[in-house]
């Protein structure tokens, strides 16, 4: 384990310097693995910086792991429930302790702001922690005993669970999924980003160092890996956020194995604003929800529908918030949001806004970089604000994962209701008004798998709240006792009397 060194790298960044590399290694069997080639991991705000160095997986690497979590499942599942949440409370523990260090390491690979670091590692302790507090009353065995039957339903682990998880929040994506598949007596194989690796891959292998060897493997790599993972027959669960179009890929790879698959995909989630919202109250949170991480949030407020009548009012209260961002380095403080994780993800948005111009709707440019950053170094996009697209403009269609958002106007609500709800995605959504009666009803007209009253953020979340999309926005359920049962087999045995 090479803590030490990434310690030493953690607080230095902004000093300008190019930093010392970081080394990640596989993780298979209870043991480093050096893999084949090292792929350099650079800072979207500082790209001449290389953060790390991962070794790069291939097919060979990810049989190893999910031979190395075959073996290991029987003792696994075999462990008594109380044993397996003491050794998984001791493991979320010495993550905890590291999170200020891993935090600053975290903003460097995927370019959060600190904030947003810090949120992602302290969230994915304490959701780990609300599995534990849940997982005795959800994974017991149920038994009837009555004079039709003796009838037990034990809920026991899939077999060997793989794991892939995108870059944005790697942190609280991948313990949804392993929090769960560990504490129901699942062993794993997790597929990082290669584009954020170095956090959630040490993260991984302190939790794998506390358990026994073959329960927790990590293989990076991109599509090749999570592609050889998904086609091995030894998997029998998979667990993938990410894309729409690389997740529709993993469901038809799995259907080979007939394993069983959960899907976190993308979101074009709407805000509708009624024409009783409170502005000052509303304008800064749909502001936080439109830009927070550069707009590169699953559920981020991708779409806002205002009533015609206060169409104007609206963009100005959410325009005299964004003029006060600024945008750098997320490791500088004076940072709102940091940059676009690659610079072909920048040149995709700023398409989206060229197009959306020329389609003839209004961009509106705003907030400024900070006095520190050095703007072509990195992946940087100013805020924007675009208006005047109708329904069917390519910016109100497509999951924009950037910070520009659409403001358009409707008639009644029946009309804002049916444009919120004419979309393949249904993530997540979002209603603002001062009648919170008013807005219920509203919300519970719009298709989607969660919908947030007078908020639309990460803080928006509960950990008694179920995430996950209908449409093309996934399958399945994390967080929650139903993000458990996504992990285990019904097993059903009965005595008839
Ligand atoms: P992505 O789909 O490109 O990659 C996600 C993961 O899949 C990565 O680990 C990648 O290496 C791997 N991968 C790529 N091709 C593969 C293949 N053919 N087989 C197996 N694995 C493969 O997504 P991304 O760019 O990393 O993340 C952004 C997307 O993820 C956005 O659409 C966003 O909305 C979505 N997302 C969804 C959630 C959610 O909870 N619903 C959360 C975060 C991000």
């Amino acid at each position: 384990m090479n803590a030490g060194r990434d310690d030493e790298n953690g607080g230095t960044v902004m000093g300008g310097s190019v930093l010392q590399a970081t080394d990640g290694d596989l993780f298979i069997d209870g043991r480093a693995v050096s893999g084949g080639r090292r792929v350099e991991v650079r800072d979207p705000g500082r790209t001449a910086d290389v953060v790390a160095t991962v070794a790069e997986g291939g097919p060979e690497h990810v049989r190893l792991a999910v031979e190395a979590a075959d073996r290991a499942r029987r003792g696994w599942a075999a462990t008594p429930l109380d044993r397996r949440l003491a050794v998984l409370l001791a493991a979320v523990t010495a993550v905890e302790q590291r999170v200020d260090r891993l935090a600053v390491l975290l903003s460097r690979e995927n370019g959060g702001t600190r904030i947003e670091s810090t949120m992602d590692l302290s969230r994915g302790a304490a959701l780990f922690r609300d599995f534990l507090r849940r997982a005795p009353g959800v994974l017991d065995e149920r038994v009837v005993d009555n004079d039709q039957h003796r009838l037990t339903v034990a809920r026991r682990p899939v077999g060997v669970a793989g794991l892939i998880v995108p870059w944005n929040s790697p942190v609280v994506l991948t313990i949804s999924k392993l929090a769960p598949a560990l504490i129901a007596g699942n062993t794993v194989v997790v597929k990082p980003s290669l584009l954020a690796p170095v956090v959630i891959g040490q993260v991984l292998r302190s939790i794998g160092e506390l358990l026994p060897d073959g329960v927790v493997n990590v293989v990076h790599g991109g599509a090749a890996v999570g592609g050889a993972l998904v086609a091995h027959p030894r998997v029998r669960k998979v667990s993938f956020t990410g894309s729409v179009a690389v997740g529709q890929q993993i469901m038809a790879a799995a259907a080979g194995n007939v394993a069983r698959i959960s899907l976190e995909l993308g979101g074009n989630d709407p805000a509708v604003v009624l024409d009783d919202v409170d502005l000052d109250a509303a304008a800064p949170l749909l502001a936080r929800g439109i830009y927070t991480r550069a707009g590169q949030v699953c559920f981020a407020v991708k779409r806002v529908y205002v009533p015609r009548s206060r169409h104007d009012q609206v963009v100005e209260a959410i325009r005299a918030v964004v003029d006060g961002f600024r945008v750098g380095h997320g490791l500088d403080g004076e940072t709102t949001f940091g940059p676009l994780i690659t610079a072909a993800a920048r040149e995709r948005v700023e398409g989206l806004v060229r197009r959306a111009g020329a389609a003839g709707g209004t961009v509106h440019q705003l907030g400024r970089p900070t006095a520190a950053v050095d703007w072509d170094g990195g992946n940087f996009m100013l805020p924007r604000l675009v208006t005047g697209l109708g329904q069917d403009a390519e910016l109100v269609a497509v999951e924009q994962f950037g910070p520009v958002v659409p403001v358009i106007a409707y008639d009644d609500v029946d009309q804002a209701v049916a444009m919120a709800n004419d979309s393949e995605f249904g993530l997540c959504s979002s209603v603002w008004s001062a009648d919170t009666g008013r807005a219920f009803e509203v919300a519970g007209r719009l298709e989607a798998g969660g919908t947030f009253i007078n908020s639309h953020n990460v803080s928006s979340l509960s950990f008694d709240m179920p995430f996950g999309g209908v449409k093309h926005s996934g399958l399945g359920r994390e967080r929650t006792d139903l993000g458990l049962l996504e992990y285990v087999e019904e097993h059903a045995i009965r005595l008839a009397h």
